[in-house]
């Protein structure tokens, strides 16, 4: 069995983001990237439907160490996947990933303190060890995408597609298409088909609050002209970081004002008579669910050309020719697409024990919202809802190097989040609180908890997780560093 210091699951964005600050900040570790599918990106790979884009900007989604030089902030898949790529290949990572690995189950000896990490291969069986697992799987299932159940849907003769199964020889010119949803996916298909489909209904069950924002940042490709890239990264990354912070606090704090903001937007984006009440004005505050950006007004745009409408309502059934709705009203079509979410996945799907003992991961308490109680050298990657997922990869990477180099300087081999008899009367909360999104409301219960205080907390915000985990001292009474080897070499020298 191969052994490495370092096992990075996955060879997304947040993986190679990872191989990049272990090769940088730990160079003498050795590491592998065990990859399910056959290439990196991970999202940016996977998702293939017209028009996938980010919905945050790319000086915030990117990494911390290689500038978006694109003058697009909103980027399209593809560009967001070849950076990924651009960013494996310069650094020499790509050599590091092992493809069509799907990690299957985790086990910890705490004698040899080691995981072994089992994986399938081709229908075969292969098994790796390391001091460390690194998680970087996502969150989501790659294999299915959420579909409720729709009745009668057998009954449809056309087209029913998931957006996470693109195909590639689709051809919707001149078809009706309905694409049911209200998310950041159905935003993106429904301007990017309208240009060639007859015409593209959005049919949602309720309305999502929609920004629009201006594809480009200005900003920052003036800045690109005059100073040099890295330094205007750096400013443009801390621009869109607090201008993101000021916003989100200000929905947490007015959240009335924020949101009268953002509808006068909206009308005036399409006008007095539009029904703006009825097609964009949600029952819950902003930020409550995520947000859609819509770059330079595309989906209103679409809307006010006639060739994409939006119809909130809820669906009776489906027929031989579209969807009955409950109003009564029907809508005929040619393809469907169920742009209906994701659906969550803890730890890609892998099983988990220690020292023989099953973890069930609902049962343990999240520490900074990347380590479990009692489960050693074990990092997952689980970035923000409400801010660029890379921000809190990118901290999380190096909280991950100031670990392992803690290790070395201490001369131990494992480092484990545990509860003093105190916490373990702590009142706890869910993984992730006040943010009522179906999907996550539908897994939340597989999640650890969360503490109400220090280490325990998973914040989502990015200002006190800097202080949390980029700042705070490693040994901090609850990240415990022990299991020398010299000790379990006199261990097993006194059972001897
Ligand atoms: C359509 C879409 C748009 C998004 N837009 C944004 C955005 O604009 N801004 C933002 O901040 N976030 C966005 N997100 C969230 C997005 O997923 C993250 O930004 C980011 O791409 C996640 O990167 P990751 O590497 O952590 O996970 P992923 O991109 O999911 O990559 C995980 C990798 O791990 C592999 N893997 C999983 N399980 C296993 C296993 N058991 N064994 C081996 N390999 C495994 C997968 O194959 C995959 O390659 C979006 C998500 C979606 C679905």
């Amino acid at each position: 069995m191969t052994h490495y210091d370092v096992i990075i699951v996955g060879a997304g964005l947040s993986g190679i983001g990872a191989a990049y600050h272990i090769q940088d900040r730990c160079p003498s570790k050795s590491y592998t990237i065990l990859e399910s599918r056959e290439a990196m990106g991970g999202t940016w790979d996977l998702f293939r439907y017209p028009g996938i884009r980010s919905d945050s900007d790319m000086h915030t989604l990117g990494y911390s160490f290689k500038p978006w030089r694109a003058a697009k902030a909103i980027a399209d898949g593809p560009s967001i996947r070849q950076y990924v790529i651009e960013t494996a290949d310069e650094n020499a990572i790509t050599e590091h990933i092992r493809f069509k690995h799907q990690v299957t189950a985790a086990a910890w000896s705490t004698a040899e303190a080691r995981w072994t990490v089992t994986a399938q291969v081709a229908g075969k069986t292969v098994q790796y060890t390391c001091n460390l697992l690194y998680m970087n799987s996502g969150y989501y299932n790659y294999e299915e995408g959420f579909t409720p159940e729709f009745a009668g849907i057998e009954s449809f003769k056309g087209t029913v597609i998931h957006p996470q199964f693109w195909p590639e020889d689709l051809d919707y010119s001149n078809k009706r298409v309905v694409v049911i949803g209200s998310g950041a996916t159905a935003m993106t298909l429904v301007p990017s088909m309208a240009d060639k489909a007859a015409k593209v209904t959005m049919l949602q069950r309720s309305p999502t609050y929609v920004v629009s924002r201006a594809a480009e940042d200005k900003i920052a490709n003036t800045l690109r002209k005059l100073l040099p890239e890295k330094i205007a990264y750096a400013i443009t990354r801390f621009k869109n970081v607090e201008l993101g912070r000021i916003f989100y606090n200000r929905t947490r704090s007015k959240p009335e004002k924020v949101k009268a903001f953002m509808l006068n937007m909206v009308r005036e984006e399409l006008g007095p008579d539009y029904d703006v009440d009825k097609h964009f004005t949600p029952s819950y505050n902003p930020w409550d669910q995520r947000l859609c950006l819509v770059p330079d007004a595309d989906l209103f745009t679409a809307i006010k050309s006639g060739k994409a409408d939006v119809v909130t309502d809820t669906i009776d059934c489906f027929t031989e020719s579209g969807i009955k709705l409950t109003s009564g009203e029907t809508l005929e079509a040619d393809i469907i697409v169920t742009a209906t979410g994701l659906n969550l996945k803890l730890l890609g799907g892998a099983t988990f024990s220690v020292d023989g003992e099953a973890v069930n991961f609902s049962e343990t308490v999240s520490y900074k919202g990347m380590m479990y109680s009692d489960i050693p050298n074990l990092v997952q990657t689980f970035g923000y809802i409400n801010a660029s997922w890379t921000l809190r990869a990118d901290i999380n990477a190096e909280f991950v190097c100031r670990m392992l180099n803690k290790m070395d300087e201490l001369d131990v081999r494992q480092c484990t989040p545990r509860l003093s008899e105190q916490d373990k009367n702590m009142e706890t909360k869910p993984w992730i609180d006040d943010f009522s999104a179906g999907y996550m409301q539908r897994m939340m219960h597989l999640f650890p908890k969360q503490g109400v205080s220090g280490p325990w907390q998973n914040t989502q915000n990015y200002a006190k997780d800097k202080k949390m985990i980029r700042k705070a001292p490693l040994e901090d009474g609850s990240l415990i560093f022990d299991n020398a080897a010299t000790q379990a070499v006199q261990q097993q020298q006194d059972a001897a």
